[in-house]
C-alpha cells in the first residue's frame, strides 16, 4: 500500500451500503504498482446525506471518486457537466474533479465494450439480444448501439418497466433500433442473436443454480454466437458454462469490472491503468485463478 503522508490525494467510492465494494483493493493495488501519492477509500453515504457528502468532498479536495448504488442517478444534478455517455445511460459511475467542477461519467459502457472490442468488429446487420432492463442493462444498450448493432433486443419480464424503458430511451438517435420483448419472445429473437447479454442477477449468489437461458435457447443460437454474462462470481456461471459445452464463445462480467476501474483510474490521474495488475487482484479478492 502507498505510504500516506501530508501531500496524499483522496479518491473513492460512494455507495450505501459499500462494505462488499472490491474497488479500494483493485485501485489501491494500481496506485501502489505506479508508485502514486494517492489513496482510494470507501464512503458509506446515505441518501439524504449525499449532497452535503459531495460538499465536504469539495471542500477537502477529493480528486474523483466511482459512484454506486443508490446514487447513479441522484448524483447528477450534484455535478457541473455530465458526459453524453452518461446522459444517454442516465446513470454516473465516475466523478472528476475539474478547474470548472465536478465532471460526471460512465465508465461501464467502456467496460462493458472492451472484451468485445478484442473481437472481429460487428458487422452491418447484426442482432444483440440483452435479458433484462435493470441498471447494467442500459449501459449495455448504449455500448451495443457505439458497437454498431443493427438490432438491439431488450427482455424484461415486466410490461411497464418495459415500456418505460423504451420512453426513457426517446431522445437518443438509437431508438429505430431498440425493441423490447417479453420472456415469451425469446424462440423469436433467438436465432439471429449474435451476442446475448445477461444482465439479470439470475446465476448469481443466492441464485447460482439457474441460469437466464435453458439449454434448449441456447441451442437456437446461430453457430459462433457470444453469450457474454455480467456476472463475475460465481465464475463460470451456469449460463456460461453450459453456453461453451453447446459450443457459444462465453464471456464474463470480470473484464467489464476491470475496464471500467481502469477507465475511471486514468480520467483520475492521467496516465495509462495497470489493466493486468487490477485484473490480478480482483482474481484475488474473488479466489479466481
Ligand atoms: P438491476 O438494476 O436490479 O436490474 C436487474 C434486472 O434483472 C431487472 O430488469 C430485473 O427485472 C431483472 N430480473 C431480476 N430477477 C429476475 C428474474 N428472476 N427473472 C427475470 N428477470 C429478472 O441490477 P443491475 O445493476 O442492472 O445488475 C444486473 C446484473 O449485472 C447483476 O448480476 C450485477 O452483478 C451485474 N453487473 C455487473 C457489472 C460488471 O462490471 N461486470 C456491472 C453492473 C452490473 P425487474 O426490474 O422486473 O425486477
Amino acid at each position: 500500500m502507498t505510504q500516506i503522508c501530508g501531500t496524499t490525494q483522496l479518491l473513492g467510492v460512494i455507495g450505501h451500503p459499500i462494505a462488499h465494494t472490491l474497488s479500494p483493493a483493485m485501485h489501491n493495488a494500481a496506485i501502489a504498482h505506479l508508485g502514486l501519492d494517492y489513496v482510494y477509500l470507501p464512503f458509506a453515504i446515505a441518501p439524504e446525506r449525499l449532497a452535503v457528502a459531495i460538499a465536504g468532498f469539495e471542500a477537502m479536495g477529493v480528486q474523483g471518486f466511482n459512484v454506486t448504488i443508490p446514487h447513479k442517478q441522484a448524483i447528477m444534478p450534484l455535478l457541473t457537466t455530465v458526459t453524453a455517455d452518461a446522459r444517454a445511460v442516465g446513470a454516473v459511475n465516475t466523478v472528476c474533479r475539474t478547474a470548472d467542477g465536478w465532471l460526471g461519467t460512465n465508465t461501464d459502457v467502456l467496460g462493458f465494450m472492451a472484451p468485445l472490442r478484442e473481437r472481429s468488429p460487428v458487422s452491418a446487420s447484426e442482432t444483440v439480444v440483452i435479458l433484462g432492463n435493470g441498471g447494467a442493462a442500459r449501459a449495455v444498450v448504449a455500448g451495443c448501439d457505439q458497437l454498431g448493432y443493427r438490432q438491439i433486443c431488450v427482455v424484461g419480464r415486466s410490461a411497464d418497466k418495459r415500456r418505460e424503458f423504451m420512453e426513457s430511451w426517446r431522445s437518443v438517435p438509437l431508438t429505430s433500433r431498440l425493441s423490447v420483448h417479453s420472456w415469451d419472445d425469446l424462440p423469436q429473437l433467438l436465432p439471429s442473436a449474435t451476442l446475448v447479454v445477461n444482465s439479470t442477477p439470475l446465476g448469481m449468489h443466492p441464485q447460482e443454480d439457474r441460469s437466464p437461458l435453458s439449454r434448449t435457447d441456447l441451442q437456437q443460437l446461430p453457430a459462433g454466437a457470444i453469450v457474454y454474462d455480467l456476472i463475475y462470481t460465481p465464475n463460470p456461471t451456469r449460463l456460461l458454462s453450459e453456453a461453451r459445452e453447446l459450443g457459444a464463445i462465453a464471456l464474463d462480467g470480470l473484464e467489464m469490472l476491470v475496464q471500467q476501474g481502469a477507465a475511471a483510474l486514468e480520467l483520475w490521474i492521467g496516465q495509462r491503468a495497470p489493466v493486468d495488475v487490477m485484473r490480478r487482484t480482483l482474481k484475488d479478492a474473488l479466489g479466481l485463478p
